[in-house]
Formats: structure tokens, C-alpha cells, sequence
């Protein structure tokens, strides 16, 4: 059976990553967090003390980045994210990555390196890949792309609810502010800006359910496997 390519970009906090959980899942495919690559390198930073506040040591930061080593873990369907040997799943979705990651996600350097790793893992196909520049830069020949979006005030709800979920207490506001200046940043920066990409489907989830939603990009990419496209 034919193992195809599946990007899913679009603006924080639309459940790219959740869709894209499920339907690696249920094709038997890798998934793969791009953003997760950029939280790791900003974690990286901070922890080094390369970035400080809004203040980064761009010099440092480059010259550091051959030892920043980013693997992935799948393990009873949990993915894991591994920033130099360690489990940093948690840590990285936390606020203050949150707030920085867009900064470090504009430089050139980092994202030729992220670049370069994230199609190692599509030599063969048969992965779901969500992010920003997936279906435009990291794989434009993708067999199936997808752009998410949905209204910013329901996005800020779903994340505020999810970082309630795991204890951090941030108001609604702060979310929602940082959702929209993730998007500006991502949108504006020179370097593979937030697009939709040629040839993507471009869904608005602001009203939709989760469930018909798989359901409808599971579609799409059968029949892409299955050549009815
Ligand atoms: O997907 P997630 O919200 O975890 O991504 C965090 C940030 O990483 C984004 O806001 C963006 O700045 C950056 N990113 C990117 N390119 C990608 C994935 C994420 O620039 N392919």
C-alpha cells in the first residue's frame, strides 16, 4: 500500500497536533511535532542561560547548536520529545516557552537544522507531520496538505482550558495574547513564514467537532493511499 506524505500547518492552537495523533494512529504512520523541535531548541537556550527575558545570545546560541540533539519516543502511544537525553515533554509546552519559542523559531540557522531532521523522518513515507512551514518548505510535494485555522478566541479557549488541565495557572487573556502574537510572528517573519501551502485544503475548525473532523481528513488521505486522487 502506498505510504504518503500528510502536513498539517496552520495557527497555534487549532488541535493540528491531536488530529494528526489520530490519524498517524489509525494509518499506522509516524507523527511528528515540528513545533516540538522549536520548543526543545528555545528550552535549550533558556536552560543555558543563552536566553534571557527577551534577550538572546544569537552568537551562542548558534555556535551551541550542534550539541542540541532532538529525538522523538513513541511508546504506548504516547510521543515523547528528548532534548539530550532527557524527557522534556512536559516542560516545553510550558507558558514561558510559549512566549519565546517565536523568536527563536525566526533564525535561519535553527531552522535549516530542524529542517534537515524533519525529512530524515520522510525517506519513506507514512508519517503526519504538523507545524508551520511543512506542507510549504519541509515537504511541498506532500501527497496530502492540510491548513488549519479557527477564530482566535476559540483557540485561546481550548489552550487556556488545556493549560488549566495541567495545572498552570495563566489567565484566558494571557493566552489569548500570546496565541496572537505567536501568529503575527510565525506570519511575518522572512524566513518560511505561516502560509497556506500551494495545493493545501484549508479547514476552519471553529465550528466544527473533532470527530468529524478526522473523519473528514482521514477521508482525504485515503484517497490519496488509495489513488482516487
Ligand atoms: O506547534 P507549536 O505551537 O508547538 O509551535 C510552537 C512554535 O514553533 C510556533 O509558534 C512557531 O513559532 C514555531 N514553529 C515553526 N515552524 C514549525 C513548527 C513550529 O516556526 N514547523
Amino acid at each position: 500500500m502506498r505510504r504518503i506524505i500528510i502536513t498539517i500547518d496552520g495557527h497555534s492552537s487549532t488541535g493540528k497536533s491531536t488530529v494528526a495523533k489520530q490519524l498517524a494512529a489509525e494509518l499506522g504512520y509516524i507523527y511528528i511535532d515540528s513545533g516540538a523541535m522549536y520548543r526543545s531548541v528555545t528550552l535549550y537556550a533558556k536552560e543555558n542561560e543563552l536566553l534571557k527575558g527577551n534577550s538572546l545570545d544569537k552568537e551562542a546560541l548558534l555556535k551551541a547548536l550542534p550539541e542540541v540533539q532532538i529525538e522523538f519516543q513513541w511508546a504506548h502511544g504516547v510521543n515523547k520529545t528528548i532534548l539530550n537525553g532527557q524527557d522534556v515533554s512536559e516542560q516545553i509546552r510550558r507558558m514561558e516557552i510559549s512566549e519565546s519559542v517565536s523568536q527563536i523559531a525566526t533564525l535561519p540557522e535553527v531552522r535549516a537544522k530542524m529542517v534537515d531532521i524533519q525529512r530524515s523522518f520522510g525517506v519513506k513515507g507514512g508519517v503526519v507531520m504538523d507545524g508551520r512551514d511543512i506542507g510549504s518548505v519541509v515537504f511541498p510535494a506532500a501527497e496530502l496538505k492540510i491548513f488549519m485555522t479557527a477564530s482566535p478566541a476559540v483557540r485561546a479557549q481550548r489552550r487556556h482550558s488545556e493549560l488549566l488541565a495541567s495545572g498552570q495557572d495563566v489567565s484566558y487573556e494571557a493566552v489569548l495574547e500570546n496565541l496572537q502574537s505567536r501568529d503575527e510572528m510565525d506570519s511575518k517573519r522572512s524566513v518560511s513564514p505561516l502560509i497556506i501551502p500551494e495545493g493545501a485544503i484549508v479547514i476552519d475548525n471553529s465550528e466544527m467537532n473533532p470527530h468529524d473532523q478526522f473523519n473528514m481528513i482521514l477521508q482525504l488521505a485515503k484517497d490519496r493511499i488509495f489513488g482516487r486522487i
